[in-house]
Order: C-alpha cells, then structure tokens, then sequence
C-alpha cells in the first residue's frame, strides 16, 4: 500500500555484536508520515534472532562489567561528543520516519544527549556507603554492582530520546544491552549503535533488534536477560511487566498518559495560552508529557478558550523538515485515522468543537498523514475525547468552580504522568503540588519533564515497578546493592558463638 512499485526499499539492520546485519525474518514497513510512502523495510525478529543478541550481551559482560567505572566513562564522553557532532543527522532521521518538526527533533536529542551527560558521572554515583564500628572491630559498606544484561523496548515518539533515558545507564553501570525500538521508527537506534562503536565500546556491549510483540515475547522469556525498562502504551507496559516479573526479572515498565493543566483566573492567561498550545499540539499531540486536558477554573474559562482557539488555528502545519512549521504529520494512516475518530466521538457526545482539525490537506502532501488541530470545549469526564489517551493534536476542555473541583477532578484520573497548574499565587501553586497525586508537576511550566539529574516518572496506570528512569533511580534500577560487614581477626575478637550477633 502507498509504495511506488519500482523503488527498491532499503533494509534497516539490526545490530549484535558490534556488526550491522539483516536478517531471514518477517518485514515490516516503515513510512515516511509526511509524504504517506513506505520508505523502509525492517526485520521484525524472531527468538533465535533475540537468543543471538542476548548471548552477545552475555558474552560481553565480563569484561565490561570488570572495566573501571572512570574507563566506562571515557567511552561515555567520546560518545557524547559523537552525539552532540551527529545531533542534527540524527534529527533528520527522526523527522523522516516519525514525522515531527526538525527543531523538535533536535530539541528531543539535546533532552536524550543530557542522559549521557549525567551517565559520565558514574564514579561519583556509584559510590557506596561505609560505617566504622557497626561492632566492636567491625566495619561495614555498601557496593552497587550491575544486574547483566538489561533490556529497552521503547516507543515510536521519541526514538532517540527514550532509549537514551536506558542504555547509556545501564552501560555506565556495567551492564550490557539489547534494545528494542519502535518498528514504526527504527533507523535511529542503528546511528546510535555505530556511533558507540566509533567512541570505543567493546563489541556486544550495546545491540539493537527490531520487532513486534514476538521480538518482546522472546525479550522477556530469555533466561539471559536480568531487567527490563520500557517505555509505551498502559495495556502494553501493565502485559510487560507482569510478564516480565513472572520470568524472575526487575522491570520497569512506563505507560501512557492523560495530563491535565488546571488554570486559576488569576493566571496570566496569554502567556498560559502560548503554553498550552506548544504542550497540547507541538509534535502533534504525540508526547507522554503533552497537555491533553485544560481545567479551566471560574472565570478563566471563557477568555482562555477564546485564545486557545484563535492560537490553535494559526498553527503553521506541514512537512516537518519544511522551515517554519509548527505541526508535522502524524506517525502513520492507521494512527491518524484513530484520533479522527476520537474527534468524530467527541462531536457525537456532544462536546463543542470550538476548532475543528478534520479535513485538512496539505497541498504537495495529500497522501501524508496529517491532521489539523481540534480544540474541544465544555467536555465531560465520561466521554471518551477525556477518558482516552488520544495521542494526537485534541486539547479538551473541562470547566470546574474551584481548585477543590480541579484536584479531585485530575487524582481520579487514571493515569498520572504530568500535571501543570497556571496561576500567580503561590500558596495555591503550592498546595496543588501537595495534594495532587501525579509523577510529575509543574507550575506555569506545562510540560514538567525532569532533567537527567532528576528522575523521570509517573505514578499509577502510568508507571508499573518502583523506579522511575534515569537520574539516582535509573542507578538504582540497573545495579543491585551488595552489603560487606567485615572483621580483621585480633587478639580482643571474641570466640564466635551460637546466638544471634549484636552489637557487642
Ligand atoms: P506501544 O505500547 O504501542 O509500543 C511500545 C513498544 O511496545 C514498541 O516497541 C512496540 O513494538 C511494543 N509493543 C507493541 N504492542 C505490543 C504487544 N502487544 N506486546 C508486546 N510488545 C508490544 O506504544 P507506542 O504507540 O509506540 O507509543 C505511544 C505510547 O507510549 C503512548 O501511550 C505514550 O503515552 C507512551 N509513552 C509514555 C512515556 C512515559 O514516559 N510514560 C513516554 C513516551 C511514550
């Protein structure tokens, strides 16, 4: 479908080993969303191809678990700086398989780049703790060794910088990798792979494999592999999880999202809209952290749907590597068919749509996936434009009296990435941070995403395990805590005895 029958289609490899390779498989078809053509094929992996990339990983760990942290280190820094001179090439495959605005692309590579930052750090934080005399004569201490070989399974909107919230990691950690990107966006992970190679980290250290739901199958049955995060849908992160705790593994596993903004009227309600509008529809509403749900409070509510409407209709659609857009297609014809239909839903249901995005063409591009904005007001929490992720350029608007109202509206949310509050007060900024129940907060900023220093995370259908990616608790996840208590035998050490030690 939609492929010119005389172009012979590039194959994207995957990588074991340290070597690119494409194998016997199934293929799968990835598409550049702004022109709706198919521009690649990848191999959707079966077991014996995952068996191969997980003993590469097995066979690499030794040593490179045996590697000083400071050496992890070098490689993470010549990595880094690879990254940083490849930045806007690896931009531009973003923008040619997902579809997304090149600046936006970039701006999601300096988001992932900032994870190796923090990864060259790892002497420093992988420092244990010690205490002297926990006994008489005896000493104890801490250490933080790695799991082994850890595994990523990301999703297809940002495909570079969700696996670099994992594997630069786990790798500082000591630990070896198989990822496995979204096979809607696959050519990136690959540019990665070369570019370690080139920094100098040892064959099987990182791999990459492409796939659906066989390739994840094999991922969490293999005995091989000790952990795995992954980034994705609630349905899909709750199966991984479960799955994966059943095979005896420590997983992750980060799920969808629906995050609400509320706005008290005493908000700076032109600068709340110029928020709002970047957070609900840049990357076209296709973000973990995009705002999909405005609470508007009181009397803010009719002046600021008035400009989010007329904000919502001069925004600049097109192809994302065209200059000066602010919205690019969506990822493919099946995924913007389904946020149609949601607006579709919404319109039967009975939801205002103050701007209504169905419709658009895009002339030059009238087989690429795109949709315009569309801007729903006086939406109720049983319908589904609001109890839904749609994941696509829909702002909703709900109207409540109070910021009691606007709380218990947002905690019986199911899930819970990101929230934002608009509002000058303090004291109201503050208890809204207190008693909403939400990973992530912000206030007056709209998309809350914590930098690699901090963690990344949510709490309840939007975060399955306990860790939250990158930052002290990525550490945590991919290392496991040993504990040495230790005595040197001298002439006062008393004769070993039968009953429980105590402090003696
Ligand atoms: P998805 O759940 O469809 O796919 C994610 C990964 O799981 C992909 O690698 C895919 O190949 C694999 N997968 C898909 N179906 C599977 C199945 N049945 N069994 C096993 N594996 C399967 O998600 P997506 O559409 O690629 O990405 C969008 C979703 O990701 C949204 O829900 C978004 O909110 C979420 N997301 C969350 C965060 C976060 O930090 N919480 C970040 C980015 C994206």
């Amino acid at each position: 479908m939609n492929k010119p029958a005389d172009l012979k289609l590039a194959n994207v490899p995957v990588w074991i080993n340290g070597k690119p390779l494409v194998p016997q498989a199934r293929m799968g078809e990835v598409y550049n969303p702004a022109t709706g053509q198919v521009a690649k094929r990848v191999p959707f992996c079966d077991a014996k191809i995952i068996d191969a990339a997980a003993k590469a990983a097995a066979a690499a760990y030794p040593a490179w678990r045996d590697t000083p942290p400071l050496r992890r280190a070098r490689v993470m820094q010549k990595f880094l700086a690879l990254m940083q001179a490849h930045q806007k090439d690896l931009a531009r495959i973003v923008t040619e398989e997902h579809g997304k605005t090149l600046p936006d692309a970039t701006g999601s590579i300096q988001r992932g780049i900032e994870v190796i930052e923090f990864a060259c750090g790892i002497p420093h934080l992988l420092k244990g703790e010690f205490s002297e005399d926990v006994g008489s004569g005896v000493d104890c201490h801490s250490i933080r060794q790695p799991v082994g070989v850890c595994a990523g399974i990301t999703p297809f909107n940002f495909p570079v910088m969700v696996p670099l919230w994992m594997f630069p990691v786990a790798i500082a950690c000591g630990n070896t990798f198989v990822l496995k990107p979204s096979e809607k966006d696959p050519s990136a992970s690959i540019r990665m792979a070369e570019l370690f190679k080139e920094a100098g980290l040892p064959d099987g250290v990182f791999n990459v494999v492409h796939g659906d739901k066989e390739a994840v199958d094999a991922i969490l049955a293999h005995p091989g592999i000790s952990a795995v995060s992954f980034v994705g849908s609630t349905p899909i992160a709750k199966y991984i999880y479960e799955t994966g705790a059943r095979h005896g593994k420590r997983v992750q596993a980060l799920g969808g999202a629906k995050n609400h903004a509320v706005v008290l009227p005493d908000a700076d309600l032109e600068f709340t809209a110029d928020a709002l509008i970047g957070a609900g529809y840049g990357s076209a509403g296709e973000r973990c952290m995009a705002i999909s749900a405005v609470v508007a409070v009181g009397a803010a509510a009719d002046p600021l749907v008035k400009l989010l409407g007329q904000k919502a209709r001069a925004i600049k659609i097109g192809p994302g590597e065209r200059d000066g857009m602010d919205m690019g297609p969506l990822v493919t014809g099946q995924h913007r068919d389904k946020v149609k239909r949601y607006v579709d839903a919404g319109v039967k249901e009975g939801a205002s749509a103050v701007v209504d995005g169905r419709g658009l063409k895009i002339a030059g591009h009238e087989e690429g996936f795109f949709l315009g904005t569309t801007l729903f007001d006086h939406v109720k929490p049983e319908m589904s434009i609001y109890r839904d992720e749609i994941f696509g350029p829909v702002l909703v608007v709900l109207r409540v009296n109070t910021i009691e109202e606007a709380i218990a509206l947002v905690n019986r949310n199911p899930y819970a990435n990101g929230v934002a509050i608009f509002t000058e007060s303090g004291g109201a900024a503050r208890r809204f941070s207190n008693e909403v129940q939400i990973g992530m907060v912000g206030v007056n900023v709209p998309i809350p995403v914590p930098m690699a220093f901090y963690s990344f995370g949510g709490w309840k259908s939007s975060l399955f395990g306990d860790l939250h990616v990158h930052g002290v608790e990525g550490v945590k996840f991919y290392t496991r805590t040993k504990v040495v208590t230790t005595r040197w035998p001298h002439q006062d050490t008393p004769a070993p005895g039968f009953h429980m030690p105590t402090l003696g």
